[in-house]
């Protein structure tokens, strides 16, 4: 069994708790315009340039058999409409200016690397955390992963935007130590502007989440003018605050870290000039939240 990951990210302590390994499984089915991880969203390998570490060496040229990197008048050119994503120009490429996003691995190379830090997750209340993406556009990689560590006893989590058919996806769902969602918006038109899709499945898959009992972890990224209103924040907090399983709803700072990504992979940013929340705006939200009632609220 072989999936399609952009990255295997070890020591992570961001995508649940204790220490954990991160898988990101590429592909997804949202759009949302703020995504972080833009080069997680394609189900296909694609090639990234990054041209401040070229150094015109030019190795690229004569192995890529499509002419869509080349030299005209000494010079270099890519041409993205020419390019099949081979990977041979980025695998000529020593100074790391052309990069494959997307690997085939084997469900036994993930774990080869995930069982290196097996006593990391045991001292630290860690494990492996499936990421993207969507985790469940590789509903059956996925699946395989989780049972691999469940044989070895290793805690898994899963990060998920929810659209997906609950009943397909149930019976992955159900051997996960924990699950992490996303509400972005919560009216239905404003998600649609947003990510390309209405949420009232995904809201309606967030309410059946709970009746696994499964420990769950909500959260809203904070995207300036996009999700970032107190009526936004008071209305999804107000619709989880009866969650019997929810741990936690945290809300999670605008991270501009993904427009080198962009640059790279040469798609729209229309975020490209947002910035993170300031300290008395993330207060105004994290009051706005906890006015719902029995929730524990976290700001990161
Ligand atoms: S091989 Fe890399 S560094 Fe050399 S010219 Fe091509 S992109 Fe630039
Ligand atoms: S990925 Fe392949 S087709 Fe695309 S530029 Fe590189 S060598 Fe050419």
């Amino acid at each position: 069994m072989c999936g399609l990951i952009t990255e295997i990210q070890r020591f992570s302590l961001n995508d649940g708790p204790g220490i954990r390994t991160t898988i990101f499984l590429k592909g997804c089915n949202l759009h949302c315009a703020w995504c972080h991880n833009p080069e997680t969203v394609r189900e296909a390998k694609e090639l990234m340039f990054y041209p401040a570490n070229c150094i015109g060496c030019g190795h690229c040229v004569p192995v890529c058999r499509t002419g869509a990197r080349s030299f005209a008048e000494g010079v270099l050119r890519f041409d993205r409409s020419l390019c099949v994503n081979c990977g041979a120009c980025a695998e000529a490429c020593f100074p790391g200016a052309l990069e494959m996003a997307g690997r085939s691995v084997s469900v036994a190379e993930v774990m080869d690397e995930i069982v290196q830090d097996r006593a990391y997750y045991a001292d630290s209340g860690g494990g492996v955390t499936l990421s993207g993406g969507e985790v469940f556009c590789q509903a059956e990689f996925a699946s395989a992963l989780i049972d691999a560590c469940r044989e070895l006893e290793i805690p898994v989590a899963a990060e998920t935007n929810l659209n997906w058919h609950f009943e397909t996806v149930r019976p992955i769902l159900e051997k996960l130590d924990l699950i992490m969602f996303d509400v972005k918006l919560f009216d239905s038109s404003g998600h649609k502007l947003w990510t390309g899709l209405g949420n009232t499945v995904l809201l309606e898959n967030a309410r059946r989440l709970d009746e696994l009992d499964i420990p769950l972890i909500a959260r809203t990224p904070l995207i300036p003018g996009a999700t970032d209103s107190v009526e936004n924040i008071r209305k999804i907090a107000g619709f989880l605050a009866d969650f019997r399983n929810l741990r936690c709803y945290e809300l999670l700072n605008f991270n501009p870290l993904g427009e080198s990504k962009y640059r790279a992979l040469e798609m729209k940013n229309s975020f490209l000039s947002a910035r993170p929340l300031k300290p008395e705006d993330l207060n105004r939200l994290r009051e706005a939240a906890e006015s719902a009632g029995n929730l524990k609220v976290q700001v990161g």
